[in-house]
Order: structure tokens, then C-alpha cells, then sequence
């Protein structure tokens, strides 16, 4: 077995991760939801039909995506041929988060393979039911030498890194993303850091505001508010905010009904911390919406604020949970005041029917990825890079470009001997003005 070079080996792995994760769909369906009742739905959605996908075009396209690619040769190098080979770094540390707490797991776990890397994963904690099911279906997979799972929390996670890695795959917190990035620098281990941000979600007054309210509570509260790109706060034009408001509180309880508690549709909080967190957060706010908090589950409603300060708790750090201020906004300068009051954010939405607005806003501010009149679904296209940029994170994936990621890009050019140019060899007498003339014409 060599999964460094060999691809037919690597191709097969795959396949039998595919059988096995499709073999346990229904049990990593259940670990989801008891971790945090994350609706089956969902479940699908967002994690094993998104592994799934991605492991399919993964293993169909393997062989061409490792392929040495030959590349135009310089003319300066004539007679030779010139590739890119790649090549995989080594042995990868992959560090994944509890909200997504399978897809964000696997789905690097797979490219990381695909490109022929050993590979070791460190489930999230915190979702236990989650971690326990991956370390079942890895170690049915793989060799424990070629890819592990190691499960535990801080201080497993800590030891791991202060071990020497060839790359670096950290999802999660910036704070933690820090000190990754501080532990890799000893070793000048490259890194990809999947952080997070304040996401605005711009609503101006050409938007269709009952079709924006609807996406936007669909990416506010899938997974409760707990997703690295869900809206974290809404500047809606002054004029449109008190028609816009009823939108959203019709659109809640549309997909939660009155008390969004008994809905089977609307996941928990992850636990008693993050709970405790959510609710602070709440303390001074003028609720218009929800609000309802439940320490025996876990629950918060999904909530409405209106018009925070900016320097409420609220407005401080990304808010990773149903809770969803409401700021208003006159002109395109109270909107650059807040917005830029932030580190660049993971994501952006604006909701407008008017184009140039739309390409201004994409065009002044700096963040991840986002989306025109909609929410969260940049996330679902492969050929899409996903990564943030500043304090949301280093590096971006999926599709093809998760195999890059893991690969080291070689440049190789093969030289033809059957010419031999003295041109560039010394002494170098008089040849400086030839080569200049040769250089111009370049
Ligand atoms: P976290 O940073 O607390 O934990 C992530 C991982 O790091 C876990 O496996 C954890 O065990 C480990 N960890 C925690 N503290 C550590 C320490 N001191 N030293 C070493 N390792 C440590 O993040 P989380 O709470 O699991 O996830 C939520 C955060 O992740 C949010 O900020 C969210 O925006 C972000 N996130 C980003 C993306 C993305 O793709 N950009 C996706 C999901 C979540």
C-alpha cells in the first residue's frame, strides 16, 4: 500500500469510505440529532448529502486532478518541456468544529486523501455522538498508519499540534485559530484557517422584502443560528425596517409555528456554555421577536432585536446563535460606518433589485463570499471557493480546489539536450547588449 504515489489505491479507499459512510447514513443521522436535535432534514442536507457528493465527484475526478499538467514552456528555456506535478505534503492535521461537526470533518478528510496525504482528524468535542461515529467509520475504512481519527478536546487537540505537521487544516474560533496558526509557525507548517465573523445581511429599498425575510430566516436559523455564515446582523433601510420586521416575525413562524420549542425543525444550542452565552447576549436588548430561553434543553427562540448599540454585548463578537439584530441605515456612509467597524466578515449578503448597488456593495467591502438575494447557499457550489480573508480565516476549498489544497504545486521543466545556447553562460563579454535586444523582444 502507497497512498503517496499510488492513485489507484487512493481511488479505493474512497470508495470504500463511500460505502461505509452510506452503509451508516441513517446512525451519523442519529448522532447529529442526539448531539444537538439537529433535524434529520437538515442533517441530510447540510452534512451526508454534502459528504456524499462530495466523495462521488472526488473519486470520479481523482485521476485527472493528480495528473502532472503540462504547462506553455518559456522561451528562454528553449528546447524544454515544462510540468506542474503534484504532489501530497505528507501528514495533515485536520482540526474540525462541532456545528457542522461531520461535513467540516470529512469533507477535508477526503481531499486530504484524494492528494495522498497520512491524515489525522480531531473530531469536535463537543458533539460527541458525532465524533464517536466518525472514529467507528475511519477506523473501518483506513490503516490507523495512513488515516486516524484522535478523539478529545483542548488538551488532545493541544498535544497534536505541538507535534511537527506537513499541512495544517484547522476549522473553528479565530481566538483558537490563533494559536494554530502560532503552533504551525514553529515548524512553518502551511495552514488553512475556516474561521468566522460578523456577517451583515444588507436589505435596501428595491428589495423584494417578503422573499428576502423568507431567505434570510432560513440561513439565520437553520442548525440554530450556529453556522460560521449565517446572517449575523441586518442593516435595513429606516424606511423599510418596520414592514421588513413583520416579514420576519410572519416568516418565524411560518417555518417554527407559534412556539418554535416544539418544532422538530429548529435544532438546540450545543450546551449549557454556549446556552449561558447566547442568553447573556440577550441582557439590555429590546427584544421585538422571541426571546423565550429554556436552560433544561438548551433552547433559545429564535429572536429579533431591534436597533442594538453598537457597543451592546450583542454587537461586540460573532453571535453563532438564533439571535438576529436589527440596525437601520440611511445612505451608503452609515452603511460603510458599521460595516467597516468589523474585522472582514466570512460572509455578506445584500438583498436589492438594483444591480449597481449590488456590484458596489461586492466591490467596497472586503469579505469571504457571499450571495445577491439570498443567504448561505455560496456554501453548496463546488466549483465556488469557500474561506474567509483577514480575521475569517486563511485558504479556501472545495471541489477541485480542496485537492490543490492539499497538494504541493512542483514545477518541473525537462530540457531538451539536443540544443545547447551558450548565451547565458560566462563569461558574459559583450553579450549584455545582445541579450537586451533579445530581452526587448521578448
Ligand atoms: P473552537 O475554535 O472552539 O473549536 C474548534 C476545534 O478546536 C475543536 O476541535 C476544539 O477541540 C479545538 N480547540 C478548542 N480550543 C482549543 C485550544 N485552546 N487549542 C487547540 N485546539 C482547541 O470552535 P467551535 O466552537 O467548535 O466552532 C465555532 C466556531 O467555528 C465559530 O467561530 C464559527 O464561525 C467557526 N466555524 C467556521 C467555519 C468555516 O468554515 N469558516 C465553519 C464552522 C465553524
Amino acid at each position: 500500500m502507497n497512498y503517496k504515489t499510488d492513485i489507484v489505491y487512493r481511488k479505493e479507499s474512497l470508495k470504500k469510505l463511500l460505502h461505509n459512510i452510506l452503509k451508516n447514513e441513517d446512525a451519523i443521522v442519529q448522532a447529529l440529532y442526539d448531539d444537538f436535535r439537529k433535524p434529520a432534514f437538515e442533517a441530510v442536507l447540510t452534512e451526508t448529502h454534502f459528504v456524499i457528493s462530495d466523495l462521488k465527484d472526488t473519486i470520479k475526478k481523482i485521476k485527472s486532478w493528480a495528473k502532472p499538467k503540462r504547462v506553455l514552456p518559456s522561451i528562454l528555456n528553449f528546447p524544454s518541456k515544462d510540468y506542474i506535478y503534484i504532489e501530497p505534503y505528507g501528514k495533515v492535521l485536520i482540526i474540525a468544529p462541532w456545528n457542522y461537526p461531520f461535513q467540516l470533518a470529512l469533507c477535508p478528510l477526503i481531499a486530504a486523501v484524494a492528494a495522498g496525504n497520512q491524515v489525522v482528524l480531531k473530531p469536535s468535542e463537543l458533539t460527541p455522538n458525532t465524533s464517536k461515529i466518525i472514529a467507528k467509520i475511519i477506523s473501518e475504512t483506513f490503516d490507523a498508519n495512513h488515516v486516524e481519527v484522535m478523539e478529545g478536546g483542548v488538551d488532545v487537540a493541544q498535544k497534536l499540534l505541538a507535534q511537527r505537521w506537513d499541512y495544517i487544516f484547522f476549522t473553528g474560533s479565530v481566538g483558537v485559530g490563533k494559536i494554530v496558526a502560532k503552533a504551525a509557525a514553529e515548524n512553518l507548517t502551511p495552514v488553512t484557517l475556516e474561521l468566522g465573523g460578523k456577517n451583515p445581511c444588507i436589505v435596501d429599498e428595491t428589495a423584494n422584502l417578503k422573499l428576502a425575510a423568507k431567505r434570510i430566516v432560513w440561513g439565520k436559523f437553520i442548525n440554530s443560528g450556529q453556522t460560521c455564515i449565517a446572517p449575523d446582523y441586518i442593516l435595513v433601510q429606516t424606511k423599510m425596517k418596520a414592514r421588513f420586521i413583520a416579514y420576519l416575525k410572519e416568516e418565524i413562524t411560518e417555518a417554527y409555528g407559534e412556539n418554535p420549542e416544539n418544532s422538530p425543525d429548529f435544532c438546540r444550542i450545543v450546551n449549557d456554555k454556549n446556552w449561558q452565552r447566547q442568553c447573556d447576549l440577550l441582557v439590555g436588548c429590546t427584544i421585538v421577536y422571541g426571546g423565550q430561553t429554556n436552560a433544561a434543553n438548551c433552547y433559545i427562540a429564535p429572536t429579533l432585536i431591534d436597533e442594538p448599540s453598537l457597543d451592546s454585548l450583542v454587537m461586540q463578537d460573532e453571535i453563532f446563535g438564533p439571535i438576529l439584530p436589527i440596525l437601520s441605515y440611511d445612505n451608503d456612509l452609515d452603511l460603510k460606518n458599521i460595516i467597516s467597524k468589523y474585522e472582514k466578515p466570512l460572509a455578506l449578503y445584500v438583498f436589492t433589485e438594483n444591480k449597481r448597488f449590488a456590484e458596489k456593495v461586492i466591490q467596497e467591502f472586503s469579505f469571504g463570499g457571499g450571495c445577491v438575494n439570498d443567504t448561505v447557499i455560496q456554501f453548496s457550489n463546488k466549483r465556488l471557493p469557500f474561506g474567509g480573508v483577514g480575521y475569517s480565516g486563511i485558504g479556501a476549498y472545495h471541489g477541485k480546489m480542496s485537492f490543490n489544497l492539499f497538494s504541493h504545486k512542483k514545477a518541473i521543466v525537462k530540457k531538451a539536450n539536443w540544443l545547447d545556447l551558450p548565451m547565458r553562460y560566462a563569461p558574459y563579454n559583450n553579450k549584455l547588449k545582445t541579450i537586451r535586444k533579445f530581452l526587448k523582444w521578448l
